[in-house]
């Protein structure tokens, strides 16, 4: 059987108050407060509804004394660890270290200079808080753009390796590296070219995507090919506006790489002039009913006997469905035969079993990554010779025999 070559980079663990991340953690959701800091109200109601949407860390703008008299009173109201930001002034971040704050942010492009930012590491030693020094291609220092003649990541992570020593020189290391281009390009190749250099963890996304949709899917375009080469510890996923959408866009992409599945996964087909049944409908039926469940099962509902069959049979359960009818598998296995209106409870049904039976085993962890899909697509990528030769392959052919039976199903390929 394929066996994926998926390795995560190799990190030191942070602790961010209670929670740890690199190492083999599973990647943290964070986000970012809109309101002024200093508004502690409307900042904590909507660290409330971060909290809710599943935010693990929060991060607040400490830009003004204020801002920094605020962060006690912050922390004091939520239950997720409190991360101070902290652009162009080190006294705003030694400011923000007399607080119960979890972790501190600094731009070492604009912070000042390296007495200040070794005045800022210091305090953070002595207090025990971690820190993230954050690379932006935005604000790079001159020395480094000036060296490549742009903001390219080669600069970018000269820029991270400098302060990641001018920190060690002085003991600390609970570091954590960010590397952020609103270039999707730049961000991929940044963060490449650190993780071959240094083992601090990273926090990874792409900076200033913009307006949703298109700012999701340029943030997955970034990340996708980071996360899928084992990279990152911690993301956010940056959006104009509300930022409680962000972290239904994180656990997505999050879900979408298998570096953390906490729901149900559905494969449905786009649907065509094949279709035989009301693919839509089921398909809504099941979201809602699946609302709210974290088991990482892999649930597979197509139209039509042409994909039906086999993905049904690669996924953890699924219908290839015929004309007002269907084949359910169970883990490449099939199980039974339903009529269209039995199709959602039939599945409910089987997913409990599947569920009780992944507990007993002891395999159903949400949360935890899954790469099978790699050896599940890659197994379809082999020669289709080569699955008819495999035993299994009989199965595949007799659910199409059933559900092509007496002319109800379409033609198969
Ligand atoms: S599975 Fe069938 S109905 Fe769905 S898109 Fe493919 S051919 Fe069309």
């Amino acid at each position: 059987m394929y066996q994926s070559t998926f390795t995560r980079h190799k990190t030191r663990e942070v602790a961010i108050g209670n929670v740890v991340v690199g190492g083999d953690n599973p990647i943290v959701v964070q986000s970012m407060t809109t309101p002024d800091t200093h508004l502690v109200d409307q900042v904590v109601k909507q660290i409330h509804r971060l909290e809710e949407a599943g935010c693990e860390v929060v991060r607040v703008t400490v830009p003004k004394p204020e801002d920094a008299h605020a962060l006690t009173d912050i922390k004091k109201q939520i239950k997720i660890p409190l991360i101070c930001d902290i652009h162009f002034d080190y006294k705003m971040a030694l400011a923000a270290l007399d607080h119960p704050i979890d972790k501190i942010r600094i731009n070492p492009g604009n912070i000042g200079g390296l007495d200040r930012f070794k005045q800022v590491v210091q305090k953070a030693k002595d207090k025990g808080i971690p820190m993230r020094i954050g690379v932006n291609a935005g604000s790079l220092e001159k020395e480094f753009a000036m060296k490549y003649g742009y903001p390219c990541p080669p600069a970018m992570v000269d820029s991270a390796l400098r302060y990641i020593e001018v920190a060690e020189s002085l003991g600390y290391h609970d570091i954590i590296i960010s590397l952020k281009s609103s270039d999707v390009i730049t961000v991929v190749e940044a963060y490449r070219l650190y993780a071959k250099q240094a083992n601090y963890p990273t926090h990874v996304g792409v900076t200033e995507a913009g307006k949703p949709p298109y700012a999701v899917t340029k943030s997955a375009c970034g990340l996708a090919p980071i996360l899928l080469d084992g990279i990152g510890d911690t993301i956010r996923i940056s959006l104009l506006g509300d930022p409680v959408p962000e972290i239904a866009a994180a656990f997505d992409i999050l879900q979408a790489t298998q570096r953390r599945v906490r729901k149900p996964e559905l494969i449905a087909c786009p649907t065509c002039g094949r279709l035989e049944i009301d693919l839509e409908g089921i398909i809504a039926q099941l979201e809602k009913r699946l609302e709210g469940r974290k088991t990482p099962v892999k649930i597979s509902v197509l139209g039509c006997v042409v994909n039906g069959p086999g993905e049904a049979k690669e996924a953890d359960l699924g219908i290839a469905a015929g004309k007002g009818k269907g084949v359910i598998f169970k883990r490449g296995e099939m199980i039974r035969h339903v009529q269209e209106h039995e199709m959602v409870d039939a599945l409910m049904e089987e997913i409990a079993i599947w569920e009780a039976e992944e507990a007993e085993k002891g395999t159903l962890k949400p949360g935890v990554p899954m790469f099978k899909t790699d050896s599940r697509n890659q197994a379809r990528r082999t020669a289709r010779g080569v699955h008819q030769r495999d035993p299994r392959w009989a199965v595949i052919a007799e659910a199409e025999r059933y559900l092509i039976q007496r002319g109800d199903a379409g033609v198969a390929e």
